[in-house]
């Protein structure tokens, strides 16, 4: 079976998913990293990272992020969307940010997460994926409701 089946079966039950419900769903798809790591695709040109949206609907959409080696997103939000997500490939160092009162963002804390291990997002979060390595990163993220109203943020200068 296909990813964007596998994705549809599993997420047919509920209208409504959380970060928690989300994991737990794709956790119920056999093969998952070897299902969607094909689906990477190389970054368009003028664009840091490939994106590749795999499945979507009214509720739920799901993407496969492909970061080279070096390459990083911008610090941003998922509007109104909750998410997860699964590394697949490479090792993801992934920065959370607070938006201070001056609308800059301020990084809070770094985490890296290696193949196969799972990250959340709860509604707000800020952040910043990174591919530190030498290796490709391929991620694969889904959000609930699809992604819409996603916001940019300069980070503050660090000293
Ligand atoms: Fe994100």
């Amino acid at each position: 079976m296909e990813l964007s089946d596998c994705i549809e079966r599993q997420f047919s039950g509920a209208s409504q998913w959380s970060e928690a419900s989300i994991e737990e769903a794709l956790r119920g798809i056999p093969e998952l990293r070897e299902l969607a790591s094909p689906l990477a695709t190389d970054p368009e040109a003028g664009h840091a990272y490939g994106r590749n949206v795999v499945y979507a609907d009214e509720r739920i959409e799901a993407i496969v992020v492909h970061l080279p080696p070096g390459a990083a997103t911008a610090v941003h939000d998922h509007g109104r969307s909750v998410g997860c997500a699964i590394v697949l490939e490479g090792r993801m160092t992934n920065e959370t940010y607070r938006v201070e009162a001056s609308g800059k963002a301020r990084r809070i804390e770094t985490a890296t997460h290696e193949a196969g291990q799972w990250m959340r997002s709860p509604a707000g979060v800020v952040h910043r994926m990174r591919n530190d390595g030498a290796e490709r990163l391929v991620s694969l993220h889904v959000y609930a409701p699809p992604l819409r109203g996603m916001r940019r943020y300069d980070a503050e200068t660090e000293r």
